[in-house]
């Protein structure tokens, strides 16, 4: 058969982002007969399709790539302490090349359909090409930031100019030089992109809704001689990571928020706020993100920050939060963001007081007037964390479909598994330990985890796995306690599920997509469950044997 026509596989990988590649990576090293399935028309996932400029990490670059082979952190050499997206393209590609995986990558393969085949214990996907496969297992490498929303006002089909959500920025470079652009929302991405174009773009002109609490980046290049420093730290470096709460190198600060004087926490958060990356979030005392006082304090601290690099004072205060505090919700870092307000060429529009009614021919109508542009970018963010489950008509056991399942929000046992849909494995699923950490350290994790549960299936002869109902509901009512005790059950943020361009994810009803128990709580949970022979998980099989089937080896 060739692989053109081949249609059955032991396991199908959907998605080839940062989870995709390692996961096949993996089954290849294992010898099994795997493919991954992507939409795109190339590997990289969120690295292939965020093109829009500004894009790029906020995890320290080396602490971002793949931990799994000592070869491989030899060789590559970041450029910058926090790489662009067209570095972080090349590195998944260069990974690629060199474990030779593309040839076990599908691109242009939209998965539609996947239903549970209950008396063969297989999965029967159908694509967008028509095409219908099967497999054992099916691996969720979807992604959690990877289903793009766009705004809902009327008339964004009649705009005669070009417009864009980020995600699909155009792969050719977009002439923005002397343009009229206009920016609608101010979050993670929005921050990213005003930062990066102001100084390049004729007029820019700023719709926010609801300001998002940002501290700087201070981005800097790695020279040869740094790599080679940060080469010979590696195992430093990821061993840090494996102890933090957040798979990153900061570390909270571990004297009492109230146990230091006001003088103390001053020169801590003074340092902080100069220092690269995440460290003003979760270097910062652990009361900053439980305990109110603490919370307002700090805040207070980062709005006299905007107020010292924002001129005009109106403006200024337009920037500032004020329905959350600081660090509730994941922290966008920002290049020049606040500086930009300080040019001539860039406005701010608050359209919490003059909403957007429509889009128009030439540019957009607020409540107080008409806006002429000749590019509209929507920097509108994602149906996170469920938006790509739901976007496949999943059915499991008795034809229940996942998305209904999850219509109030997810559960799930450990975030990789769900009650009804067996062999569903989700490396980093919602509810797992990736969401609210450095991701590529929960996805190796998570990766490791769903290739051991096959792997202990295969060696036994198992074909199905299926996570037991009250296992799932202890681990989900988990979750959900642990949001109790976190301000961030209050924000309106990605992390409660809230998206109002999404139906049913408006204000008002939380849903619990992330674990907030830190990644070494995490991994040592899933370790035990995998130790106790994956208790909470019912192993079965159709054609029970001893051996690992044949169709699990290529
Ligand atoms: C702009 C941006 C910056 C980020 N920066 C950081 C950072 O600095 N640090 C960090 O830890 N995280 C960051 N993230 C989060 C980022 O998503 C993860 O780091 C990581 O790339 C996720 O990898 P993944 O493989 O799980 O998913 P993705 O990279 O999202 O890949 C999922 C893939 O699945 C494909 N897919 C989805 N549904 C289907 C389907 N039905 N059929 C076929 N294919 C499908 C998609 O096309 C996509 O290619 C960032 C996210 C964004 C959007």
């Amino acid at each position: 058969m060739t692989e053109g026509t081949k249609s059955h596989y032991e396991v199908i990988v959907i998605g080839a982002g940062v989870a995709g590649i390692y996961q096949i990576k993996r089954l290849v090293d294992l010898g099994v007969d795997a493919v991954v399935l992507d939409a795109a028309a190339d590997l990289g996932g969120t690295w292939y399709w965020n093109r829009y400029p500004g894009a790029r990490f906020d995890s320290e670059s080396y602490t971002y790539g793949y931990s799994f082979s000592k070869e491989l952190l030899d060789e590559w050499h970041w450029k910058e302490k926090f790489s662009g997206q067209p570095e972080n393209l090349r590195y998944l590609n260069y990974v690629a090349e060199k474990f030779d995986l593309r040839r076990h990558m599908r691109f242009n393969c939209k998965v539609e359909a996947a239903r549970f085949d209950e008396a063969q214990d297989l999965w029967r996907l159908k694509l967008d090409d028509g095409r219908d496969l099967s497999c054992r297992f099916v691996i969720m490498a979807v992604g959690l930031l990877s289903t793009p929303t766009l705004p809902r006002f009327s008339g964004m089909d009649s705009f005669k100019g070009r417009s864009f959500h980020t995600y699909y920025w155009p792969h050719e470079p977009v002439d923005m030089v002397g343009k009229k652009v206009a920016v609608i929302g101010t979050g993670a991405t929005g921050i990213q992109v005003i930062g990066e174009i102001a100084d390049k773009v004729g007029e820019l002109t700023v719709f926010q809704r609801r300001p998002n609490w940002s501290a700087p980046l201070n981005n800097s290049p790695i020279s040869e001689k740094q790599m080679a420093e940060i080469r010979s730290r590696y195992d430093e470096i990821f061993a840090t990571c494996a102890r933090t709460p957040g798979g990153f190198e900061h570390e909270p600060d571990r004297r009492g928020f109230h146990e230091v004087t006001r003088q103390e926490r001053l020169a801590l958060w003074d340092r902080l706020y100069d220092e690269p990356g995440f460290g003003i979030w979760l270097g910062n005392f652990r009361e900053i993100f439980m305990d109110e006082a603490a919370n307002a304090e700090f805040s207070a601290y980062i709005a006299d920050r905007i107020r010292r690099r924002v001129k005009n004072p109106a403006v200024a205060e337009k920037l500032i939060p004020r329905d959350h505090g600081f660090g509730v919700q994941r922290v966008p870092l920002e290049t020049d963001y606040f500086e930009a307000y300080n040019r001539d060429n860039v406005h701010l529009v608050d359209i919490s007081a003059t909403p957007i009614e429509r889009i128009t021919e030439t540019g957009l109508r607020t409540t107080a007037r008409d806006y002429d542009f000749d590019i509209i970018v929507y920097a509108t963010g994602f149906d996170a964390i469920t938006g790509a489950f739901d976007q496949i008509d999943i059915s499991g056991l008795g034809g229940e479909k996942l998305f209904e399942k999850w219509k109030d929000g997810p559960s799930t046992l450990l975030g990789m598994l769900v009650h009804g849909f067996p062999n569903l494995l989700m490396p980093t699923g919602p509810q797992s330990g990736s969401a609210s950490t450095n991701f590529p350290r929960g996805i190796e994790t998570g990766v490791n985890w769903c290739t051991a549960l096959m792997e202990h299936m295969w060696d036994r002869g198992y074909t199905r796995a299926d996570a037991t109902r009250a296992a799932e509901a202890r681990w989900t009512a988990h979750v959900t306690k642990m949001y109790e005790i976190m301000l961030l059950r209050k924000a309106k943020s990605w992390f409660t599920g809230y998206n109002s361009n999404v139906a049913g994810h408006e204000e008002g009803k939380v849903r619990y997509f992330v674990y907030n128990g830190g990644a070494p709580k995490y991994v040592t949970t899933i370790n035990e469950v995998a130790a106790t022979g994956y208790e909470g998980i019912v192993l079965s099989s159709t054609e029970r044997s001893s051996a690992r089937p044949l169709a699990a080896r290529v």
